[in-house]
């Protein structure tokens, strides 16, 4: 099968670096020639908080989305498994979700999708915490947006499309996968992995092993904490990256009650 003629992913690769203050020209809309052609022959990685909105936006429970309109890739480089949209082959390995109008879920489409032509790196000290970041821009070759006169601010660019909530998410993945890359986690087994899976991509599912397990009995939760993530699924996936760090990787990121409900006694029920 040939690979896909171009990619929208979170992850990094650099060119000229740019602040929030620096500027681009690009425009995108019905009116630029070339609309719609970057909705096809595409590799669309979907991070967590990508998932979970669109399947809120389908109505489909995270299962079903996942099923219906995504291929898990298990070798990647930060080595947890990534999500990949389906390209619909018999339309040409075109996106689901592209119309002759337009994104059909533009509301809640990827933030890969939203932030181009930007790309986005984001890294936090080790020492200090705090976060530093840089943005650089994408130039596909197919892409007529930037012949279009309309100048920007990153930062309006990043406001224009809504990308504070999926950076914030990233954020937190980014932080599971470095941790991953930088070596101090033990080797990852299926256990592991199917943890992550259903932390990350399976809202239904780490809902349950949290209010239908022994879980709340095991940890101190905050009672704001839980009645949040009750009902509250992006809550949910934040907490999600706090349970991996401490089940992943032994940080310190939930009180345990217990002696003896350490991470390795805590392991999700297996998949049904
Ligand atoms: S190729 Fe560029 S200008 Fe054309 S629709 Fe896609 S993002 Fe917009
Ligand atoms: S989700 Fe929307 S913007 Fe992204 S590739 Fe599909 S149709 Fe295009």
């Amino acid at each position: 099968m040939p690979e896909p003629t171009h990619k929208r992913t979170p992850l990094a690769n650099t060119t000229k670096r740019l602040t929030r203050d620096d500027s681009f020209r690009f425009a995108c809309g019905p009116h630029v020639p070339c609309f719609t052609e970057c909705c096809g022959k595409l590799e669309l990685i979907l991070t967590p908080y990508d998932v979970l909105r669109l399947k809120t936006r389908l109505g489909l429970s995270s299962g079903d989305f996942i099923d219906e309109y995504t291929t898990m890739r298990m070798r990647t480089a930060h080595g947890f498994p990534d999500l990949v949209m389906r390209m619909d082959h018999e339309a040409g390995k075109r996106c689901p979700f592209v119309t002759a109008g337009g994104c059909s879920v533009y509301e809640d489409r990827p933030g890969a999708c939203r932030i181009y032509p930007l790309g986005r790196a984001s890294t936090r000290h080790p020492l200090h915490g705090g976060r530093s970041e840089f943005y650089f821009v994408v130039r596909e070759d197919h892409c007529k947006g930037f012949e279009q006169p309309k100048e920007w601010l990153v930062s309006e660019w990043l406001e224009d499309q809504g990308m504070e909530d999926y950076n914030r998410m990233n954020d937190l993945l980014m932080e599971l996968y470095v941790h991953r890359t930088r070596g101090r986690s033990v080797a990852l087994g299926q256990q592991h992995v199917q943890m992550f899976i259903m932390a990350c991509y399976n809202t239904e599912r780490f809902r349950s092993f949290i209010f239908e397990s022994p879980f709340l009995r095991k940890f101190h939760l905050d009672l704001t904490l839980v009645e949040s993530i009750r009902v509250d699924d992006a809550k949910l996936l934040e907490f999600a990256f706090q349970w991996l760090k401490f089940a992943l990787f032994q940080e310190p990121t939930l009180k345990v009650r217990g002696a003896d409900a350490t991470p390795n006694g805590l392991r999700p029920p297996p998949e049904q």
